[in-house]
């Protein structure tokens, strides 16, 4: 409370926005994952790795728009293709060589890929994914576990199911290899597909391990259950996702977040045979229309990011950059002797406010929730941003070494200032 009455002082331009929108948005608000209490921050500008607020603050962007950001903010060669783009217009009603030169930079680049269809965002790639095994395989079901995310339509949770999956699902638990393919088993007839996120994003960075990946692989490919790799965050690191990384193939794979540059944008795909039924020739073609599938700013964004930016040998360097932030960061909640640990593979990172081994989404709710929160409201203050609540980060190309050194520093002053909580 005290941490967010010294914010919310700091930020009365900030306030003045949310109260604003109250009036038309339900809590002035229309991005349900980074909210944070008393209000959130309302940001004016960025460049590079830096955003400034409506108040003046300047801030170092750890949280890189969950994965998305990862050019940063106004990228030279995004903003280059996007301002050609202006030139050339836009809303064609049509097609362009765009669309297939995006499709084929992600098919060269991620082994399950060899057709994938365009869409708007991480939430409708992992829909159409689901359905496509729903019609391919003429079976109802779709096994998912407690803890991942597939967006704002598909979020399986132990409890009840969310207000809006209009199909029979069942839940297991994450990285517990014995228990899910017990639950395969016996509702192999019945499933369509098992999703699954190769690592728990947005719910803390939690890798599944490759024997789990292994057995999904094994048992889905026994019973003729589609197998999708909801790549929507990970597909950042390797070249070729966590798939490539792993060698482990699955029938479709779910894309988004940064394949547009940084604009609205996902993708679904995999296996020819699968994707066949989207062809449009055909008497009867699945339906997958939408008007902004083929959006041309996102094209460009998205075709210069994959082409020039991020890289194979860019996204090595950016997820050997993480492991070693990672490391070090781990090192600084060790030597202080406090229950803190950064969890996470490559450029993506999540502190927890516990000690010992973070396999499951159950392991990492036994953490502090209000220190987690408490370290989120210190390190903004110190001028650095990161997902409110989660502790996520996410790395983007243009944070420097600098930017590193003063993560590192914000977070030696947290264990110092909070040493009574962090250490009982
Ligand atoms: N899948 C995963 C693993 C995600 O992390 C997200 C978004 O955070 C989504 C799907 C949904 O993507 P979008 O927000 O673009 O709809």
């Amino acid at each position: 409370e005290e941490a967010q009455a010294l914010y919310a002082a700091a930020h009365p331009q900030s306030r003045r926005v949310h109260e604003a929108a109250l009036s038309s948005l339900p809590g002035g608000n229309t991005r349900t994952g980074i909210f944070f209490d008393p209000f959130p921050v309302a940001w004016a500008r960025g460049e590079g790795a830096t955003l400034w607020d409506e108040d003046g603050h300047r801030r170092i962007d750890f949280l890189g728009e969950a994965t998305a950001g990862i050019y940063g903010h106004s990228h030279p060669v995004i903003r280059a293709a996007i301002e050609a783009q202006l030139d050339r217009g836009w809303n064609f009603g049509g097609h362009t060589a765009m669309e297939g030169e995006l499709a084929a930079l992600l098919c060269a680049r991620f082994p399950s890929l060899e057709r994938v269809r365009l869409c708007n965002s991480g939430s409708e790639a992992n829909t159409f994914a689901v359905q496509t095994a729903r019609v391919v395989t003429g079976r109802p079901a779709v096994l998912g576990f407690a803890g991942c995310y597939h967006g704002g339509f598909l979020t399986f949770t132990a409890r009840d199911n969310p207000l809006n999956v209009p199909f029979e699902t069942v839940v297991a638990p994450y990285n517990d290899a014995e228990a899910t393919r017990r639950l395969i088993d016996a509702h192999a007839d019945r499933l369509a597909a098992v999703i699954v996120e190769p690592m728990i994003g947005g719910g803390g960075c939690i890798p599944a391990e490759r024997d789990f990946l292994l057995m999904l692989r094994e048992r889905t490919a026994q019973h003729g259950i589609v197998l999708i790799f909801d790549e929507v965050m990970t597909s950042r690191l390797s070249p070729g996702g966590l798939q490539a990384r792993h060698g482990i193939t699955p029938d479709l794979t779910a894309l988004g977040k940064y394949i547009g540059g940084g604009l609205t944008a996902g993708a679904f795909g995999g296996r020819a045979e699968l994707m066949q039924g989207f062809d449009p020739r055909q008497a009867v073609p699945l339906q997958h229309s939408g008007t902004y599938n083929n959006n041309v700013f996102t094209l460009a964004a998205g075709i210069a990011g994959l082409g020039q930016v991020y890289t194979p040998e860019a996204a090595l360097a950016l997820n050997a950059r993480g492991d070693a932030l990672r490391g070090r960061l781990n090192a600084r909640c060790r030597e202080a002797g406090a229950a803190l640990q950064v969890t996470g593979l490559g450029s993506m990172l999540a502190f927890h406010a516990r000690r010992g081994e973070i396999r499951s989404p159950a392991d990492a709710a036994e953490g502090d929730a209000t220190l987690r929160a408490l370290l989120f409201y210190d390190l903004l203050e110190r001028g650095i941003y990161t997902m409110p609540k989660r502790g996520f980060m996410a790395l983007s190309l243009p944070l420097t070494e600098d930017d590193h050194d003063a993560l590192d520093a914000a977070l030696q002053d947290f264990l110092q200032a909070r040493r009574s909580l962090l250490c009982r």
